[in-house]
């Protein structure tokens, strides 16, 4: 609900001395009861308008929609554009479509958000008229990795812009039910010193905790460091195991099922995507060679263990 007109403190202390007076007759209680509830819910709707931000998102395909989907729900203002026409798509949402970045940028929303896919981030940024922004517009990403989105950013943007780079580390499938408990990493990596930036930085982030995400605050190296051992991992274990292309049998354990739905969570993520986990993280080829060595001595394990039985039958068996 909009306020019909602004609220202010005084309103607020004068409504409450009339309020005293007519507390002295008891046929108007109730009128007095639904003017100071009036006022209470005024308060909570200016905060709600307050906490509203105008939010441009940059690379509207599969995860920049569904961010979409919660962030107009909340009541922000959402404007998008992308290389490809989104516009049905962004109109159902509640969202603005511009094809072009110019007009996008002189939209001047408080804050513009990246969810292109890693490998096409720096070309995208490169193209935007960031001169017809406003001078101290907050620039946020939820690129999988975060060392290079934070290097782009520190390279490309004059001081005057704010950074604050996030990772929801959840995705259209793992979260179709609400990002409850999910994690939100975030990284505050240039936020300018006055109050209001501050605040704008806090209101984009509380975008994501009022849904119950649980906010992790970190570095992006240590972001890196900690995805390529948990994320990138998964996708590659889900990956491989597409390529055995699993088919759900009658006897089905409950860690076959959880194989089968690894592939299908890892596998609706776009190729593009998790190639990007690979070239744009530096950890990932790390954890590739260890991959390889874990699976080879495994292996060895293995056969050497039959090579045993093999040499004992050969050796030990009497023979004819
Ligand atoms: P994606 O394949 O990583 O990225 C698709 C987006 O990138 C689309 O908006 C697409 O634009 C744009 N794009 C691709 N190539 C482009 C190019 N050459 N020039 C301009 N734009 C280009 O898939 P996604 O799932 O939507 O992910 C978007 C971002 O969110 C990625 O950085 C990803 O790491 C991050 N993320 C994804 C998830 C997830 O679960 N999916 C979770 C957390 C973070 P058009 O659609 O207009 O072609």
């Amino acid at each position: 609900m909009l306020l019909s007109k602004p609220f202010s403190p005084s309103m607020a202390f004068t409504s409450t001395a009339v309020g005293r007076r007519r507390r002295r007759s008891t046929a108007i209680h109730a009128l007095d009861a639904a003017q100071s509830f009036d006022l209470e819910a005024q308060a909570s709707d200016l905060l709600e308008l307050r906490g509203r931000l105008k939010i441009a998102i940059v690379g509207f395909g599969n995860f920049g929609q569904f961010l979409a989907r919660t962030f107009s729900r909340q009541g922000h203002t959402l404007l998008a554009h992308s290389r490809s026409d989104h516009s049905a798509a962004a109109s159902s949402l509640g969202a603005t479509f511009f094809s072009d970045p110019h007009d996008l940028c002189e939209q001047h929303p408080d804050v513009v958000l990246l969810s292109t896919s890693i490998l096409s981030t720096a070309p995208v940024l490169r193209s935007l008229p960031i001169q017809r922004l406003r001078r101290n517009t907050l620039f946020a990403d939820v690129l999988s990795v975060k060392e290079f989105p934070r290097n782009l950013f520190l390279k490309h943007l004059p001081p005057h812009f704010d950074i604050v780079c996030t990772h929801p580390m959840f995705g259209p499938e793992s979260g179709k039910n609400g990002w409850s408990g999910l994690p939100l990493v975030f990284d505050k990596v240039r936020i300018g010193d006055s109050a209001d930036r501050a605040d704008r930085c806090q209101r984009f982030l509380d975008a994501f905790e009022r849904e119950g995400c649980r906010m992790v605050e970190m570095s992006c190296a240590d972001h890196d460091a900690n995805a390529a051992e948990s994320q990138f991992l998964t996708h590659t274990v889900g990956r491989v195991l597409a390529k055995l292309d699993l088919k759900s049998t009658p006897v089905n354990t409950k860690g076959y099922e959880a194989l089968l739905k690894l592939v299908e969570n890892t596998c609706s993520d776009s190729f593009e995507l998790y190639n990007g986990l690979f070239m744009y993280n530096k950890n990932s080829t790390e954890l590739l060679e260890r991959l390889d060595l874990a699976f080879d001595s495994l292996k060895k394990e293995l056969f050497a263990k039959l090579h045993d039985i093999l040499r004992k039958q050969l050796f030990e068996s009497p023979t004819e």
